[in-house]
């Protein structure tokens, strides 16, 4: 992965967030309340002006504008975790231009275990992690194969989004969905969708 494919990667998902904005609003009215699409497009909308206003040096520079910016900017719950877990997968980035596949999954996991750190959501919680925690075990899996594998990456979004659609069977433990109990079955938890729609931006991005 190296910079320009990175920062064409967010500018994916910027996009797949903006077309998605009033469906993931809508799926957090229903059990939250209505913003999440709102939240999300603004800090993203805000990391594409930050990537146009600057040329960072590195990597571990660009990640570090995302976390920045997602963290002033989204708010909500998914503003925390999104900036946070950015900053910690900066962390784990070098300070060049480019890094092995292998590198950017080290840096997942890390952005992934911020996460779980921060929230303390686990499978089966209904929220962002009931992505993004199979996922990386199916990504460490596949470490040994070369980068541009499009079809892991391809499969990977495709997984993502069946695991966002099976929240819907859940009943909600952390986040504000949680307050409603058994009342948020029925209902995809929209921070799965957007945490699908990045699988989606990365296999957009790699393909
Ligand atoms: P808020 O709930 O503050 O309005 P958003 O609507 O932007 O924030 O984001 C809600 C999403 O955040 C939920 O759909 C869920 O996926 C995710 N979320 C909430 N709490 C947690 C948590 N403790 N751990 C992981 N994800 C969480
Ligand atoms: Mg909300
Ligand atoms: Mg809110």
């Amino acid at each position: 992965m190296d910079q320009v494919a990175f920062r064409q990667l967010w500018r994916r998902f910027a996009e797949l967030i903006h077309e998605n904005r009033e469906v993931l609003n809508d799926l957090d009215a229903a059990i939250g309340d209505a913003d999440h699409g709102s939240n999300m497009d603004r800090g993203l909308g805000k990391v594409v002006e930050a990537f146009n206003a600057n040329s960072e040096a590195s990597l571990h520079a660009d990640a570090k504008l995302v976390g920045m910016t997602l963290m002033s900017t989204v708010g909500g719950a998914s503003g925390a975790l999104w900036g946070s877990g950015m900053l910690k997968f900066s962390t784990v980035l070098p300070d060049a231009a480019v890094v092995e596949w292998s590198g950017f999954i080290d840096a997942l996991d890390a952005f992934v275990e911020a996460l779980s750190k921060r929230g303390q959501a686990v499978v089966g919680d209904k929220t962002m992690m009931d992505v993004f925690l199979p996922a990386m075990t199916e990504l460490r899996d596949s470490v040994d194969v070369q980068e541009g594998s499009e079809e892991i990456v391809v499969a990977l979004a495709e997984h993502a989004k069946g695991w966002s659609d099976a929240t819907r069977d859940l009943v909600a433990r952390r986040g504000r969905a949680a307050y409603l109990g058994e009342r948020s079955i029925g209902h995809i938890d929209p921070g799965s969708v957007s945490a699908a729609l990045w699988f989606q931006a990365l296999a957009d991005t790699v393909r």
